[in-house]
């Protein structure tokens, strides 16, 4: 038995039934509809609040911790990060005195603080990278469907070739759109511009 499951037990037998609707928290950097990919609907109790709020966490959490069942509610508040001192995502500002993300340098500590801390991470194969643009987090909406990617503006291509490099969005995405990569979708909380990453699967 890993330690601290008494303790867990104890709980499961105290903690009352989760209510007949449960709510959802806000995010700032996270649609409500992408959430569904990472949130499911549970009785169980939150490692971190102990309490039964309908809903645990199933996306990234970096921690040093043993696995930790989490609500989305420890989440929004940072109550779950600061406990466990983790992060639900990967930025990577700047290293070695080195900046490593041109767009996230842009963006107020408080920022990233806020997408490390008390954002959801999602679901990705080489680790979840953040979208950036005008000095602002993009807002994550789920991964990119055929649509966004075919509906993307000159712009937001643009600003993906600048991003991601080679090969560029018309390479990835232009020939046979069916074979196209893992690409997430988000959109610039200042300028509503499309921002996409995509990822090697
Ligand atoms: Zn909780
Ligand atoms: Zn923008």
């Amino acid at each position: 038995m890993p330690p601290g499951s008494d303790a867990k037990e104890r709980l499961r037998r105290s903690a009352p039934p989760p209510p007949d609707n449960p709510t959802l928290p806000a995010f700032t950097y996270f649609t409500p509809a992408a959430l569904d990919a990472v949130v499911k609907a549970s009785d169980e109790v939150c490692d971190c609040c102990g309490q039964r709020r309908g809903h645990l966490y199933t996306g990234p959490f970096y921690t040093t911790a043993r696995e930790v069942e989490l609500c989305p509610h420890c989440i929004a508040d940072g109550s779950a990060a600061a406990k466990y001192q983790g992060s639900f995502n990967d930025i990577i500002v700047t290293f070695d005195g080195q900046v490593i993300d041109a767009e996230a340098a842009r963006a107020p500590q408080s920022v990233i603080d806020e997408l490390l801390h008390r954002t959801p991470g999602y679901q990705s194969w080489q680790g979840n990278r953040w979208a950036f643009h005008c000095g602002d987090g993009g807002i994550f909406q789920g991964d990119a469907t055929d649509e966004a990617i075919s509906n993307a503006s000159n712009e937001a291509k643009d600003h993906f070739d600048h991003i991601n490099g080679r090969p560029s969005f018309d390479e990835l995405f232009g020939a046979d759109p069916r074979h196209r990569p893992s690409t997430y979708h988000f959109k610039c909380r200042q300028c509503a511009m499309d921002l996409f990453l995509w990822d090697m699967d």
